[in-house]
């Protein structure tokens, strides 16, 4: 199964191509904001406070969340990995999120897909959603 993350407006031949960043109507984008990059919102505010009581976390990770509050954004870095997290939570039940994600592993089975973001080369989020499809793919029925 090939699922790729690369950068926005890479072309692929063959394949379904998936933008997965800020904004653009994708429900996978990132609501975790890097520190100059893109703005604090609610739905940050939210994420961030629910990462720093969330029980599973390690101490480190509690603290960058808790100083993405103070400072309103998170280092590249972090904001990339701590959405693993987010994601977790948002496909626990039925949400946009988690439809997307069993969606493109559908697509998974069929042909290589490829996220699309604007980080790459820096960290980017869609590995983990790249880490998910292929999750949510192992379970599906291959096409025969
Ligand atoms: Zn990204």
């Amino acid at each position: 199964m090939i699922i790729t993350v690369g950068r926005l407006g890479d072309s692929h031949d063959t394949g379904h191509t998936e933008y997965v960043g800020r904004g653009r109507g994708s429900v996978l984008g990132n609501p975790l904001p890097v520190i100059g990059r893109s703005r604090w919102t609610s739905e940050a505010a939210a994420w961030t406070s629910h990462l720093i009581h969330a029980a599973h976390l390690t101490g480190t990770e509690r603290e960058q969340a808790q100083r993405a509050l103070h400072r309103l954004g998170f280092e590249q870095g972090e904001a990339a990995a701590l959405y693993l997290h987010v994601l977790r939570e948002q496909c626990r039940t039925d949400t946009p999120q988690r439809r997307a994600v069993l969606r493109l592993a559908a697509l998974a089975t069929q042909g290589p897909v490829h996220l699309q973001c604007w980080c790459t080369p820096r960290p980017c989020h869609a590995e983990h959603i790249r880490a998910a499809i292929l999750g949510y793919a192992q379970t599906l029925p291959r096409p025969a």
